[in-house]
């Protein structure tokens, strides 16, 4: 049987987090491919919803984990959990099993849908990757399998953002290719309105250098006029202990 739930696993932005994979598929499922993934390159692209993991599966897994002591209850995984067509009733049974707030991480590349947002509306928290300014760079840092433009998803995380009650967290991943351009996504961050700004840059190993604390210092400079500013070096990390090491590190090749 699929493992689906990892962790807890100490998050920067989210505490103690325990992790449902709600695609749970050998290797990385996702509609990007992006140059700093630390699953690696993307095995099986997609960019279709389909059901992975029915709830019956799911609802069996929860109830192992009842008592958990976390702050979040979060999907993410080896894929793009809104891949996942039955991802809005798996976050009302985790809400229901387990009475815990639940965050996604997205990419953003399926907001465009209509279902999407109204299943990533049922989290107390979604968090939304934007790493580009323009076309040519979402290209070379998410290298996108989805055949949308950039400017179509900004639009549909825009409308997300009116229909939606709960915390919106943009995430923006910080390299050298995109280095350059923070004043730039500072612009579009506070076009976007979110309730905050994760900016990050990939301190575990993959295949692209992390910017230096310097660096990220100077970028988060051009952000002074948002709220809800964080980076990734400033921030703590709880202690946890996983369920399965095995399988949290499948999804978090390092803790
Ligand atoms: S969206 Fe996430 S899982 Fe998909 S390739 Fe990018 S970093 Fe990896």
């Amino acid at each position: 049987m699929k493992s689906i739930l990892y962790g807890p696993v100490p998050s920067w932005r989210l505490g103690r987090s325990l992790g449902v994979d709600i695609v749970s598929t050998k290797g990385k499922t996702c509609s990007f491919d992006c140059i700093y993934c630390q699953l690696g390159r993307t095995v099986h692209p997609l960019t279709e919803r389909r059901e992975f993991v029915s709830m019956a599966q799911l609802a069996q897994k929860l109830e192992s984990v009842k008592n958990i002591a976390v702050d979040y209850v979060t999907f993410s995984g080896v894929a793009e959990p809104t891949l996942a067509s039955n991802l809005g009733q798996a976050i009302e049974l985790v809400k229901s099993v387990l009475g815990l707030p639940v965050a996604v991480l997205t990419n953003s590349s399926l907001m465009l849908r209509e279902d999407v947002r109204r299943e990533l509306g049922r989290a107390d928290v979604v968090v939304a990757k934007v790493d580009a300014p323009n076309e040519e760079l979402f290209h070379q840092i998410n290298r996108p399998k989805v055949s949308c433009t950039l400017g179509e998803i900004i639009q549909a995380i825009k409308l997300f953002r009116v229909e939606y009650q709960g915390k919106l967290a943009l995430q923006m991943m910080f390299v050298e290719a995109n280095r350059t351009c923070a004043s730039e996504m500072a612009r579009l961050a506070k076009e976007l309105l979110p309730d905050e700004v994760q900016i990050n840059t990939p301190l575990r190993p993959c295949a692209v250098k992390p910017l230096s604390l310097e660096q990220i210092i100077a970028i988060r400079q051009e952000f002074s006029g948002l709220r809800g500013v964080v980076t990734v070096y400033e921030a703590s990390r709880p202690e946890v202990t996983p369920l399965s090491l095995k399988e949290t590190l499948r999804r978090r090749p390092e803790l």
